[in-house]
């Protein structure tokens, strides 16, 4: 029988990416973070049964809020116009990681190559922090978000980086 490949991250990303959420897009690509389908399915009694409290509009599956989400679609479409790319987007988180590095045009690869992890983790918390404790996050909330932690991933991977969080954000 055939197998697929194990998958593994590119080694520039492991050397970026803090390890939690390395393991949060794993378990992305792999289907396996508990969003709220997989806790309706169980049967679990989950409020407003069970849609995306990002956007309020469709059910809550991972694909929903890593690619398809108006949330999400919002911060990689205002990505795709700055570099002037258009790419349909595929239907597993997994192929979205695996297409990504082959669309980089005018951004560092090193920058480019952190982009939908630090997409998918801004996403992630913004979900949690709506879902638990209550918290509104805007979508140019989570735009200047996704760019600072790749200023702080930067950083605390010891890259020269001679801008200041300010300027990295005006320029990214
Ligand atoms: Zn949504």
């Amino acid at each position: 029988m055939y197998e697929e490949p194990p998958w593994v991250f590119p080694r520039r990303v492991q050397g970026f990416v803090p390890p939690k959420v390395l393991q949060f897009m794993w378990q992305a690509a792999e289907g396996k973070i508990v969003v709220m389908e997989c806790l309706r399915r169980r049967g679990a009694d989950v409020e407003g049964e069970g849609v995306c409290v990002l956007c309020g509009l469709e059910r809550e599956t991972v694909q929903h809020l890593l690619l398809t989400c108006v949330f999400v679609s919002g911060i990689r479409n205002r990505i795709m116009r700055r570099e002037s790319i258009s790419w349909c987007v595929p239907g597993s988180v997994k192929e979205m990681l695996q297409q990504w590095n082959a669309l980089c045009v005018g951004t560092a690869k090193e920058l480019w190559e952190v982009i939908p992890y630090a997409v998918g983790w801004t996403v992630w918390l913004a979900r949690n922090g709506a879902i638990f404790r209550a918290e509104e996050v805007s979508l140019e909330m989570a735009w200047d978000l996704h760019i600072t932690r790749i200023y702080w991933w930067i950083q605390a991977a010891n890259i020269d980086c001679d801008y200041s969080l300010h300027d990295f954000q005006q320029s990214f």
